[in-house]
């Protein structure tokens, strides 16, 4: 029950924040603030007193150590917590979130001093990180470059050609497996380029906190157009917040049709040079070579646009990009430096990783450096562990520094962990998330099954206007919701809508892993309305849907006055004969329906679990297919006031 703690506990902190917004509504700012700002009188009589009435807690953090910190008897606060009609039994060593340690707290009239994950880690390196910035001590530095775009469109035969590298013994090797990260010098003036293999991976840093590029290079091939996934690169890129440049490549095949290009690109508000708006589009060959100079020209013009600039002197920090381990010479870390001057020898921290640099090499041509500066990739040896693609570096005083702080980032982590603390944007938590915002925004990511779904979302939308809370869709496509969508929500703190499209099996798991809201619907209106809701604050979860069990159908039989039998396996939870079935045949629903009958063999059962096979007739649906997945779920009804 540990496990569950802190998100149960949560759901009912959250409905409790919903009633003590009345409790406040008098004061328009009060209600905006962060709930339980100011504690409030406690509802509930008990009969011990905290011993104290202020106290420092650091969050998640167990009932044992919040019943200490407060000085009153874990018996105490276990009572407190029933008292919130929990549907399971907590106990001392039960995580606690924020959420609930600020409720519990309020109830108690305890003035809490709460320190989060966040504030430990800037107390773990307060003096490195924090080093002084002014202007006056920075230097420019080279421009980091990410290719971004639809897969075979060029971008690593543009990247190939650009380092010098043999495009045709390229074509041999297949596909960009790692991320690659090399400087080149373009007549005196280096640019830096970071080749990840996917927009997943951009995006995947970001969540990690890692703004690493500085322009974005999308990759589009003259022939073939604008592509779903270089619509998704767009809404990455975008939501990076990096400058775009449009790279049209495959300029030397016949029969191009450019101009709808631009077309293409203007519809997704990237409106070209040419044709009177901001993006520079450079036409491309990677085969012959023609304009990759140009390519290398306007990213030099960005990036003085931009006027880069990092402090060479000071302790070195920045991103790893990726780290493998090698034999021989252990652990080799890609670097790459933001801030500061890395040099061998120093002692390092990235992540959980920590060592001295024992060596640097340069990454585009293999060779052994002494230093690198701001903007520039390096292998580097000697660290313990290796670390993640995304994880921070930072140089510290010594190596009993660099190991304490990661091994204190490694306990944080596991703590975290267990009390599933990373959570986003709900359409539940909306007001007490943007209500901390200067510009409240809420980041909505859209997937439906059909274009015209998206527009007529998107048109309702707008007639969202409400006053303070903009709607901001980073992106908006056809399809089943991905990992990529997944990891876009999660680096923008976004809610993902589904329409009519259900996340496939990798995608639910990182949504739940990461606390990132799937929102599904089969109504247009039902979306705004809900949505509406949701910015008034008034989104009651009235109506609750506990996932049961997932099973495959294997073979249908049909049956003459019966109909059509799905011959299924479980595989995952249980199929329940009283609750309902959705039917989702490659990402998208079909229908949901109630269950007819539900048999093992010949006999009727009322439940079959995972790994059995079973056989399910739907009530009024005989169209399912081999290969469906029926999602069996039930609708509860949520009590709206509870303890
Ligand atoms: P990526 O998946 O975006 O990295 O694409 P690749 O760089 O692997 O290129 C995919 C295919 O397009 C390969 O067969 C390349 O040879 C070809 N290709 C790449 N750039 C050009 C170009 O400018 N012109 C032509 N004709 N073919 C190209």
């Amino acid at each position: 029950d540990s496990l569950l703690g802190g998100r149960e506990v949560r759901q009912m902190a959250r409905k409790r924040s919903g009633e003590s917004r009345g409790i406040l509504g008098d004061d328009e700012e009060g209600s905006r603030r962060r709930r339980f700002s100011r504690p409030r009188k406690s509802t509930t009589a008990s009969t011990a007193a905290p011993r104290k009435t202020h106290a420092s807690i650091q969050v998640p953090c167990t009932v044992r150590a919040f019943s200490e910190a407060i000085g009153l008897p874990a018996s105490e606060v276990l009572k407190k917590m029933l008292g919130f009609g929990l549907q399971f039994i907590p106990s001392m060593a039960t995580f606690i979130d924020r959420d609930t340690v600020e409720l519990l707290a309020a109830e108690m009239g305890v003035q809490l001093n709460i320190k989060t994950a966040e504030d430990l880690e800037k107390e773990l390196l307060s003096g490195f990180d924090a080093v002084d910035e002014g202007p006056e001590l920075r230097s420019s530095r080279a421009p980091v470059v990410t290719f971004l775009g639809h897969v075979d469109h060029g971008k690593t035969s543009l990247l190939d050609r650009i380092l010098g590298i043999d495009v045709a013994a390229r074509e041999r090797g297949g596909i960009t497996q790692h991320m690659r990260a090399y400087t080149i010098d373009r007549n005196g003036r280096p640019i830096t380029f970071v080749d990840t293999p996917g927009h997943e991976a951009f995006t995947q840093m970001r969540a990690r906190g890692a703004n690493v590029t500085d322009c974005a290079v999308l990759v589009v091939a003259a022939d073939d157009g604008i592509m779903p996934q270089t619509e998704e690169a767009i809404s990455h890129a975008k939501a990076a917040g990096v400058p775009i440049v449009v790279c049209l490549n495959k300029i030397d095949l016949p029969g191009l049709d450019v101009q709808r290009i631009y077309q293409q690109l203007t519809a997704n508000e990237l409106l070209p040079t040419e044709w009177g708006g901001e993006v520079e589009v450079v036409k491309t060959s990677a085969l012959t070579g023609e304009g990759v100079d140009l390519l290398l020209d306007t990213l030099l013009t960005i990036a003085e646009l931009h006027d880069l600039r990092a402090n060479p002197d000071r302790f070195a920090a920045g991103v790893c990009l990726d780290a493998s381990i090698h034999e021989g010479r252990g652990v080799v870390a890609c670097l790459l430096v933001q801030k500061g001057t890395l040099r061998v020898g120093d002692a390092i921290v990235c992540g959980e990783a920590s060592g001295h640099v024992k060596s640097m090499l340069e990454t585009s041509k293999n060779r052994r450096v002494q230093e690198a500066i701001p903007s520039v990739p390096v292998f580097v040896t000697g660290l313990d562990i290796a670390p993640g693609a995304g994880d921070r570096f930072q140089v510290v005083d010594d190596i009993a520094k660099a190991r304490e702080v990661a091994v204190k980032r490694n306990a944080i982590r596991r703590q975290m962990h267990l009390s599933n603390a990373p959570v986003h944007v709900t359409f539940e938590n909306l007001l007490d998330r943007l209500g901390t915002q200067k510009t409240p925004t809420l980041n909505l990511i859209l997937r439906a099954d059909v274009r015209g779904s998206i527009e007529a979302i998107l048109k309702e939308l707008t007639k969202l206007d409400h006053p303070e809370v903009k709607i901001k869709v980073l992106q908006s496509t056809v399809g089943g919701i991905t990992e990529a969508d997944v990891q876009l929500a999660d680096a923008s703190d976004a809610v993902i809508v589904g329409f009519n499209v259900v996340p496939d099996e990798n995608a639910r798991v990182l949504a739940d892993n990461r606390g990132v809201q799937v929102r599904r619907y089969d109504i247009i209106y039902q979306v705004t309305d809900d949505l509406k809701k949701a910015l008034e604050g008034m989104l009651k979860p009235e109506r609750r849907e506990s996932d049961l069990g997932r099973a495959m159908v294997q073979r249908t039989y049909a049956i003459s006055r019966v109909g059509v039998i799905a011959g299924c396996r479980v595989i995952a939870g249980v199929i329940a004969r009283n609750a309902r079935i959705r039917v989702i045949r490659e990402s998208h629903i079909i229908g949901e329906y109630g269950i007819e009958s539900l048999k093992r063999e010949k006999d009727d059962s009322r439940e079959v679990r995972d790994g059995l096979e079973c056989g399910i007739k739907l009530n009024g649906f005989n169209d399912i297919k081999e290969g469906d997945i029926l999602e069996c779920y039930r609708v509860e009804e949520v009590a709206r006031t509870l303890s």
